[in-house]
């Protein structure tokens, strides 16, 4: 890339969360193979993102290359409305048998974001074909469900400024986030709030939106499985129902194929994305009961209100089923307890540094939670000049790599993390 490409790429492109008149610098990559990615000065980084949370075999993969290359030969798109593919039926097959029990009905979207919007739009028609006007959900503070309009809406109301939207979203019900880490003692209290809202705004909720155990970009904390056991149990009692976005957690990345599984729950509603193409393609599914299917079916309106343009792309569709073919053969099942136990051992005695407040970690996922912001562009820098890609936001610095990593190349990421606390000036001042 020439500077020129990025004097334009500065003057003309946004990128995420960032500002158009005064942007964070971008790094040119040009090649990603594996767990590393090639800048366009030669140099190369480890992976310590999977690109968010997507590229969960790593880049470059043969057999996702081959399985897109494949269905383009064939044809890259036809229109979902009227028609189907075999691309289709067979990634939605694959998702109903890996899913947590009961779930039957597949809706195909382009985005995370579009499936949670999908999966509300799903709750609202369920409940109207059912003849009850139920239109508020309830969620988790620190929560994160996309960035479209109503997923805002249930995104955490701090995190996602829901000042700068004041007016413009629905207000929905948020109850406090859980305490109770993942394998501390079990509270009840910790449910209590939760359970008087959902007692006294029974009438008016049409469904519980949370993410299971671990709670993502709202500030990556991990919660008891017996809060999303109690939260099941609730919504059961007040024929509520559940949706579980797994968009970040979906396929392997907590230690379980899907988060739920740790509390042995399944949702009336399932989102996934992210990684479900192996971090190729942008797709996602909404996933859902038979019965919430047919309810909506049998409504008013006959039919679900929803068909993107380019629902079921065969190309994303192709890759996603061959991705999942290849978590089928589970070596997911020992990659993801070796990134787990590694990260343990680098990562938790970092609790006893002056700039850290806490660290945690659950499958392969890493977690420090610093005392003071990081300084954003400096900090990249450093990681960069030190080989890895680790993209920190406001108090976390945090991994999920891919989950071939090798030993050594997740021990060169932590070690770029054990020596940026120790540098206190990477962080602004409280
Ligand atoms: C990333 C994410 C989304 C949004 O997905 P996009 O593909 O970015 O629209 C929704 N929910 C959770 C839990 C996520 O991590």
């Amino acid at each position: 890339m020439t500077p020129s490409d990025l004097a334009f790429d500065r003057d003309h492109i946004w990128h995420p969360y960032t500002s158009m008149s005064q942007p964070l610098p971008v790094y040119p990559v040009v090649a990603a193979q594996d767990t590393s990615l090639q800048l366009a000065d030669g140099r190369s980084l480890v992976d310590g993102m999977s690109s968010w949370w997507a590229a969960i075999h790593g880049y470059n993969h043969p057999r996702l290359n081959r399985a897109m290359t494949q269905q383009i030969d064939r044809m890259s798109h036809v229109m979902f409305g009227g028609i189907t593919h075999p691309s289709a039926v067979a990634l939605c097959r694959k998702l109903v048998e890996m899913t947590p029990q009961g779930l039957e009905c597949v809706f195909l979207a382009d985005s995370g974001s579009v499936a949670v919007e999908v999966a509300m739009k799903m709750a609202l028609q369920y409940w109207q074909a059912r003849g009850e006007r139920r239109q508020r959900f309830l969620t988790l503070r620190n929560g994160y469900h996309g960035d479209t309009f109503a997923a805002m809406s249930v995104c955490d109301p701090q995190n996602s400024m829901h000042s700068l939207y004041q007016g413009y979203l629905p207000s929905h019900l948020f109850a406090p986030a859980p305490a109770c880490g993942f394998s501390a003692e079990w509270q009840e209290r910790d449910v209590e709030e939760f359970e008087r809202l959902i007692g006294s705004h029974n009438g008016e909720v049409a469904a519980v939106i949370l993410e299971p155990i671990v709670q993502g970009a709202g500030g990556m904390r991990f919660y008891h499985p017996t809060y999303l056991q109690r939260v099941r149990e609730l919504c059961d009692r007040h024929g509520i129902l559940l949706i579980a976005d797994e968009i970040a957690t979906g396929f392997g990345r907590t230690g379980k194929l899907f988060a739920c599984e740790h509390a042995g729950i399944s949702p009336d509603i399932l989102c996934v994305g992210k990684a479900l193409t192996g971090g190729t393609m942008t797709l996602s599914a909404t996933l859902t009961t038979r019965e919430v299917a047919d309810t909506i079916s049998n409504g008013e309106a006959g039919c679900f209100m929803h068909g993107p343009t380019f629902m079921g792309n065969p190309l994303a569709c192709a890759v996603a089923s061959e991705s999942l073919a290849i978590l089928q053969e589970n070596r997911w099942q020992q990659q993801v307890p070796a990134i787990e136990a590694q990260l343990k051992a680098a990562l938790l005695p970092l609790r006893e540094r002056p700039e850290v407040a806490d660290a945690r970690v659950l499958g392969a996922i890493g977690v420090i939670e610093t005392r003071r912001p990081v300084r954003m562009a400096e900090l990249q820098a450093f990681f960069v000049e030190r080989g890895v890609w680790i993209r920190p936001f406001g108090r976390l610095i945090y991994l999920m790599p891919p989950y071939i990593i090798q030993a050594e190349a997740l021990a060169q990421l932590t070690d770029a993390i054990a020596g940026a606390i120790e540098r206190p000036e990477l962080f602004l001042p409280e």
